[in-house]
């Protein structure tokens, strides 16, 4: 148990209003990235909750790749991103959606996670839910199961816990 990880978090993160659009209040956890010990006391947390319950980690670009890649390395599985459109090389599954600022595609290698496979989904922040509801889609279309979902920070008013109803979300840190 980390009882100040939460605050910590918190303190670490930097908000950078009207980017990338106005009206939009970003959330940037480049700070803890410069923190070795913040940054490997999210990695702990959230390993300590799901070792031995999932088969590989999947990341979502860009962030996630950051702290999916960590996560994996820890938890000794693999890891698999998830990409916007057009950027891996194979055959892919992909899905659209819509994001807090326009729309988007994601897209997985097709035989990046195989069939019955437990799958932990890892993000910075959980904002509209769009990104991670997508990426869901995908691992199911692979026949592989989403185990649980990690994040680090979680926008409570824009209810994207909503959109994710049915699998284990969890958050460092809402706000
Ligand atoms: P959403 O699909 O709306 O939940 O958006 C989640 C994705 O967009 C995640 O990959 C986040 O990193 C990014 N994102 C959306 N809104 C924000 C925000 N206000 N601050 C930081 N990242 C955000």
């Amino acid at each position: 148990a980390d009882p100040t990880l939460a605050d910590d978090v918190l303190a670490g993160m930097r908000d950078i209003p009207d980017f990338p659009i106005n009206g939009v209040v970003f959330k940037d956890f480049t700070p803890i990235l410069l923190d070795p010990s913040l940054r490997g006391r999210i990695v702990s947390d959230t390993v300590a909750r799901q070792r031995g319950r999932v088969d590989v980690v999947a990341g979502i670009e860009a962030r996630g790749f950051i702290l999916g890649a960590m996560i994996a390395h820890e938890l000794g599985v693999g890891f698999v991103p998830v990409r916007k459109e057009g950027k891996l090389p194979s055959a892919v599954h992909k899905m659209s959606y819509a994001l807090e600022y326009g729309t988007a595609t994601l897209e997985i290698h097709q035989d990046a996670v195989s069939n019955g496979e437990r799958v932990l989904v890892v993000d910075d922040v959980l904002a509209t839910g769009g990104t991670l509801a997508a990426t869901c889609d995908l691992i199911e279309q692979c026949g592989a199961s989403v185990a649980a979902i990690e994040l680090v920070l979680e926008i409570g008013m824009l209810g994207g816990r909503d959109k994710l109803g049915g699998y284990d979300v969890h958050s460092i840190l809402t706000v």
